[in-house]
């Protein structure tokens, strides 16, 4: 098998989480300051509760202090507004994460409206998409963010890239493409009514998949040498009764192809609760107005 450097994904996010864990000592020191996430489980669903008690543990190991707020699937709208309203006031509260999805009698978007923008560490709620859109200073979705840092893992300069991104929702495709033309790309967004997608994707120097399909992305779709960045997890069938992750991209028929690539699992997926914790400590010292650097 020829190719591909391997896009390292969990080790450039165990990099990323002891930068945090350094920063959130120095505020400790200088600041007096703990850095505090709080993540709000609506319900019991088994993937939201792993998803959620790794979000505390990796919250903690950097230093800060985790709050995790559980209340029952039958919760109404209006109690959870309450309960996010709350989070807003404290001052030991940065950053509020609400776990999606949320049951059907609950609007996750008048939800998201109601964070503190300041707090939005998912960056979710419109005035941080909007700033982002408009190039102000934001709190930014957390996978795009992982998958900008991964391609700049490979090359720093982004800039005069042909970059494609597959998929347009509002948590991943969107956000990565605006990110992707701060950094100076040529981006072309592409989605279900796209004609000719194995066309546009070739053109790709920096080809970003989050289609939700698995291996949808074939190896004769990726131009030579480019960047594959796959945020794809899709459970498919394995041995007996076992289920594999694999990607939105065809791995082993990409990596014959590409220059750099993500694996799945260990390529973007660690990256997500890394850029959390980085956004809680952004919001954490910008909501103070204290310069830190990591
Ligand atoms: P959505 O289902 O919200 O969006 C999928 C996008 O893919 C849509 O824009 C859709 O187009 C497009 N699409 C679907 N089918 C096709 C097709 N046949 N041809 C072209 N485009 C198509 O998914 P998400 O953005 O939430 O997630 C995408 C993937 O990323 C999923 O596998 C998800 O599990 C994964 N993910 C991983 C994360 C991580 O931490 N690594 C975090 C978040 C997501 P249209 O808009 O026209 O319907």
């Amino acid at each position: 098998m020829s190719g591909a450097a391997i896009i390292d994904g969990k080790a450039i996010a165990a990099q990323l989480c002891a930068d945090v864990g350094a920063a959130v000592t120095r505020l400790k020191r200088d600041y007096a300051l703990t850095p505090g996430l709080a993540v709000v489980l609506v319900g019991e669903d088994p993937a939201s509760e792993v998803y959620v008690r790794n979000k505390g543990r990796q919250t903690t190991a950097a230093g800060m202090a985790s709050f995790e707020i559980k209340v029952p699937a039958t919760t109404s709208e209006a109690d959870l507004l309450d309960v996010v309203r709350g989070l807003n006031t404290r001052d030991d509260v940065d950053g509020i994460l609400v776990q999606l999805p949320l049951p059907a009698q609950i609007d996750a978007g008048r939800i998201i409206e109601a964070i503190d923008p300041a707090k939005d560490v998912d960056g979710f709620h419109p005035i941080n998409a909007g700033r982002l859109a408009t190039g102000q200073p934001a709190l930014v979705p957390c996978t795009p963010l992982g998958c900008v840092m991964l391609a700049k893992s490979v090359r720093a300069d982004l800039g005069g890239m042909d970059a494609v991104v597959i998929g347009r929702s509002n948590i991943v495709g969107k956000p990565v493409a605006q990110l992707l033309l701060a950094e100076n790309c040529t981006v072309t967004i592409a989605h279900s009514r796209s004609r000719d997608l194995p066309a546009i994707a070739r053109r790709a120097d920096l080809l970003i998949a989050a289609v939700g399909r698995p291996e949808f992305v074939r190896g004769d779709w990726i131009k030579p040498g480019a960047i594959v960045i796959d945020v794809g997890i899709n459970r498919v069938a394995g041995d007996g009764d076992r289920h594999r992750l694999v990607g939105d991209v065809h791995f082993a028929e990409a990596r014959q192809v590409a220059g750099a690539i993500t694996p799945v699992p260990g390529g973007v997926g660690p990256m997500t609760i890394a850029c959390l914790l980085r956004n809680t400590l952004t919001a954490a010292t910008a909501r103070r107005n204290i310069a830190l650097k990591i």
